[in-house]
């Protein structure tokens, strides 16, 4: 219950504290108020219970704090058409600088995702950075497969998919505690289908994007778009010539 709340958590909380909410208003960073208001927390409750901490908190949960937040966040306004508001990228000059100080290291790995994406929209090329397909969605908690930005610049090693192949079903997992969690109890979990298996399974039709934001009932109109327009992208850029 615990990993599969932090995962939720991270969805809703990262992106808010880290990215949406203004920079003026911003006290402490994603990472600094889990480490103080849960992982504290937590220890301190372990230890005075005489627990043992998850055998994932050190490799999985507190290496999570660095990264994984970031990545949902780059997923969920690159497929901004599934979400029904419309996400900031909160990546001005300013706001990167914030994102530096607080992750350091941030610049050389998300920060080189959102150097392309940023391009592609001074270019006045939007639609290269819109997705043409689906991501692949955990068969535990049910969110998107993401990995740390660090190992498309050889930081960090590629991560391994995590497959598992039961009963004539191929399953997916975002990490080894998703998969662990849905190990323990695969019955329960068996009949669930994600998203992205009833677009395979051929439920969702068309299999297009277009069908299947028709699907998820989100019409155009509802479907998100970036919250400001793509200002940030053009702070401290000189105006350019419109063609027309
Ligand atoms: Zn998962």
């Amino acid at each position: 219950m615990f990993w599969r709340s932090w995962h939720i958590f991270a969805l809703l909380t990262g992106l808010s504290m880290d990215y949406y909410t203004p920079l003026e208003h911003r006290k402490h960073s994603f990472k600094e108020f889990m480490n103080e208001m849960v992982v504290k927390q937590f220890m301190d409750q372990f230890r005075d219970f005489g627990l043992e901490l998850p055998w994932y908190w050190d490799d999985h949960f507190l290496k999570e704090l660095d990264w994984y937040h970031h990545a949902l966040h780059l997923g969920v306004w690159t497929w901004r058409q599934t979400a029904w508001w419309n996400p900031d990228a909160g990546v001005s000059p300013e706001e990167r600088a914030w994102l530096e100080e607080k992750y350091p290291g941030w610049n050389d790995t998300f920060g080189k995702q959102w150097d392309v994406i940023t391009e592609n929209i001074r270019d006045g090329k939007p639609e290269l950075t819109l997705p043409e397909t689906f991501p692949m969605v955990c068969n535990m908690c049910q969110i998107p497969l993401v990995t740390p930005a660090g190992f498309l610049f050889g930081k960090l090693d590629s991560p391994e998919p995590l497959i598992v192949d039961r009963d004539g079903r191929r399953l997916l997992f975002c990490s080894e505690p998703c998969k662990w969690v849905y190990e323990q109890n695969p019955e329960r979990f068996a009949g669930q289908l994600t998203i992205i298996d009833r677009f395979l399974s051929g439920v969702i039709q068309p299999p297009t994007v277009d069908g299947a934001l028709a699907y998820m009932g989100l019409s155009p109109e509802e479907q998100g778009q970036d919250a400001t327009n793509y200002a940030w992208a053009f702070v401290n850029q000189p105006a350019r010539q419109i063609a027309g």
